[in-house]
Order: C-alpha cells, then sequence, then structure tokens
C-alpha cells in the first residue's frame, strides 16, 4: 500500500534529516514511528502526502509514485492529524467534521449524516454538531479531529503525535477507542510518537528512529522480545520488568475476580458497612448485569452524605479501566503512571470481570527480579 525506496531528505544547509529509508507498508497496518526528538519522524511523515519532498528516493502508494499526483488532490485522499488539534474556532463542530467532505463537494445532506454517523463512533451525541470548538473539553476537541480525518473514509491516515497534548486519563482511553475504531475500519495508520507505551499499545509494528534511520521495525512483542541494539534497550526503558515473567501474559491471569461491588439503589450506610466488613476504602458500583457504573470511596461518602442517601446519587462514573486481554505490562506501566491503587478489569461488554491491585504487581515486579525458584530458597 505504501512503499519507501531508498528516501533521504536534506534541509538547507543541515544534515539528513531522514537518510536512506526504505520500508512497505501493507494495507490495513498500523505502523508507528518512533524514536528521540529530532529523528526524522515528522519530516517522514510529511514526504507521504507531499507537504515536505524528498531530496533522493521514492514513495508509492499503491505503486504510484506521488511525485506523479497532484500534491492537493494527493493530500485531499490522505487523512491528517497533528497535535495541535487545529479545529477552525468559527466553524461548528459539524462543519470541521465535514470540511474535507466540502473540499471533496460532496453534498450538504450526506455531509450531516456522516458528521452524525461519525460522532457515534466515539460516543457523543448529536447535539454536539452545532457546538464550537470552545465549547468542547481538549479531548472532546482530539476526539473531533481524529474523526475529521477519518470523515472522508480516506483508506491511509498520517497522525503525528495526535494524543500527545492530552492527560494520561483522555489519551489512554482515546487510544483504547481509536484501536478499536482502526480494527474495524482497516484503515491503514502511519503513526507518529515519542512515547513508548503508546506505541506498543496501538502498533501492529514499530519502526524505531535514531538520526533520519531506522535501527528496528518490528512488532512490538519482537522489539520487546529482541531489542536490535542498546539504543533499543534503552528506549524500551528496563523498568518494562513484567517481561520477564513470561508465563503470565494477560490481566485476567492475574486479577482478583471478586471485587468487593454494591449496586446503585444501596444506601450510603449500607456501603460504610460493606466497606468495614471488608476493610477496604473503595466499592466498585455495578448494576444488577454487573456493569461498572463507577466507584465510591469513603471520601466522597463523607463529602455528600448530607446531600444524598443513595449509593447512585453520588457515584464517581469517571473512572480508568481496562480489559480482561490488556497485557499485564501495559497494565503495570499505567498503574504506576497515573498513580492508581486499583484498576478495575472488564469484559467487551464494561461488566466487572476483576480488579488489579498496586499491591497484587509488587509480587509481579518481584518474581520478575528474583524468579521463582530463588523465592523458594529464600522463602
Ligand atoms: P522529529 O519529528 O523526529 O522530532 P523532524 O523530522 O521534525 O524530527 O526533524 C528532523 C531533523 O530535521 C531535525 O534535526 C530538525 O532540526 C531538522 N529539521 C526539521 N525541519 C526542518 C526545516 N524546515 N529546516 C531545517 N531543518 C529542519
Ligand atoms: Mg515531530
Amino acid at each position: 500500500m505504501l512503499k519507501f525506496e531508498h528516501v533521504s531528505k536534506m534541509y538547507k544547509g543541515g544534515k539528513r534529516a531522514v537518510d536512506d529509508l526504505t520500508l512497505e507498508i501493507e494495507k490495513g497496518e498500523f505502523i508507528c514511528f518512533i524514536g528521540p526528538s529530532g529523528c526524522g519522524k515528522t519530516t517522514t511523515m510529511k514526504m507521504i502526502n507531499r507537504l515536505i519532498e524528498p531530496t533522493e528516493g521514492s514513495i508509492y502508494i499503491n505503486d504510484v509514485n506521488i511525485m506523479d499526483r497532484d500534491p492537493v488532490q494527493l493530500r485531499r485522499e490522505i487523512g491528517y492529524v497533528i497535535q495541535q488539534i487545529g479545529l477552525f474556532p468559527h466553524m461548528t463542530i459539524q462543519e470541521n467534521i465535514s470540511l474535507v467532505l466540502k473540499l471533496l463537494k460532496v453534498p450538504e445532506e450526506k455531509r450531516r449524516v456522516r458528521a452524525k454517523e461519525l460522532l457515534t463512533l466515539v460516543d457523543l451525541t448529536p447535539d454536539y454538531l452545532e457546538k464550537y470548538p470552545h465549547e468542547l473539553s481538549g479531548g472532546q476537541q482530539q476526539r473531533i479531529g481524529v474523526l475529521r480525518a477519518l470523515a472522508a473514509d480516506q483508506p491511509l491516515i498520517l497522525m503525528d503525535e495526535p494524543f500527545g497534548a492530552l492527560d494520561p486519563i483522555t489519551r489512554d482511553s482515546l487510544q483504547e477507542e481509536f484501536k478499536k475504531l482502526q480494527k474495524k475500519l482497516e484503515k491503514t495508520i502511519v503513526f507518529v510518537t515519542h512515547d513508548m507505551d503508546e506505541a506498543l499499545k496501538l502498533a501492529d509494528r514499530i519502526v524505531i528512529m535514531r538520526d533520519g534511520k531506522i535501527v528496528q521495525c518490528d512488532t512490538p512483542d519482537e522489539i520487546l522480545r529482541n531489542p536490535a541494539n542498546e539504543f533499543v534497550e534503552e528506549f524500551i526503558g528496563k523498568d518494562r520488568l513484567v517481561q520477564a515473567r513470561p508465563n503470565i501474559q494477560t490481566v485476567e491471569q492475574i486479577m482478583n475476580p471478586s471485587p468487593i461491588t454494591i449496586t446503585g439503589d444501596r444506601t450510603l450506610s449500607e456501603a460504610i458497612q460493606l466497606m468495614k466488613q471488608h476493610r477496604v476504602d473503595s466499592l466498585l458500583v455495578v448494576d444488577d448485569r454487573k456493569v461498572l457504573q463507577g466507584f465510591i470511596d469513603v471520601e466522597i461518602i463523607d463529602q455528600k452524605r448530607k446531600k444524598a442517601s443513595l449509593v447512585r446519587d453520588i457515584v464517581e462514573a469517571e473512572l480508568f479501566t481496562v480489559e480482561k486481554q490488556t497485557l499485564v505490562r501495559d497494565t503495570v506501566r499505567k498503574i504506576l503512571k497515573i498513580g492508581m491503587k486499583y484498576v478495575p478489569v472488564v469484559d467487551d461488554k464494561h461488566r466487572l470481570a476483576g480488579i488489579v491491585t498496586r499491591a497484587s504487581l509488587v509480587d509481579i515486579v518481584y518474581d520478575s527480579i528474583w524468579g521463582v525458584d530463588d523465592m523458594t530458597k529464600i522463602g
């Protein structure tokens, strides 16, 4: 689908920003370019839609040399998302989403339908269509930025650190949402990041760059297992210790399958009773089909007990979760990074399946340092 053949870029008076890059990307692949600042990621990406032209070598999209294409036409056929969201402040969300469609002369009614359809992909209601960017949160604006790139249904989408400016929790949920979306829509994605967590989570293959050259190009697992050299090792980070224990794979295998839960129709005093009985300071709130609604903790109860009597009145819905199939190494990083005490584990219907606590992670990291055999000797 996309092919680089010995591509180099020299800026005026500068060194080689991209140096003899050769790479082939399959249709439907999610490729992440990663590397330190200045290694040539953005330059590589911008050469694909001819915002920058190569000094040497050729780039092909579906076997057509992009230099034989009209650059404006080419750009309209490729989705593009950048870190600075770049929504137009004087345009409504509907107009922002359907900008490219308008350029492609799609009729107004069709554009409306398409914008509405796209909003539902990211769980935003149609009334957002009439709003202006400043009425949305940063995370919502970035969702719209992503939708805009999906609007014209281009098969190839370029994304340059699209989630870089977001807070960790919004970023995490958007990453997960986006990965699902990509699988469903079968897009080919070229994604630039400097965050290894992001690359490991999203990519089918990761291209690690340094000084304009490819250092390693492999699947996330292969890169973790066989880093090409010390630079890659360094870049992955020595704290990915969990990898050392290969029999542990998914969150489901290590979670506690019976977290303490409560339903919304219970009273706050029942909640306190339950906490006391199980010696926990937080309860997960579920409905009668075990779908996770959020959580309550002693602090929230203390703040709100004067104005509320039922759990459902005070439940905090903003809660970070992981799915059962998530790899343990990703979860560890998240828990440690965001500083959470625990993470609820859910299935694909958002039903509560278990809980991973900070304490349970200690064992895993510990085992991976000492090894199970040594543990028995010490113990
Ligand atoms: P990255 O996106 O990986 O941070 P870039 O592709 O932006 O890297 O930059 C690669 C190299 O090219 C850097 O050394 C940068 O300073 C240089 N560079 C980028 N854009 C220009 C430009 N317009 N003129 C001169 N040098 C540039
Ligand atoms: Mg860059």
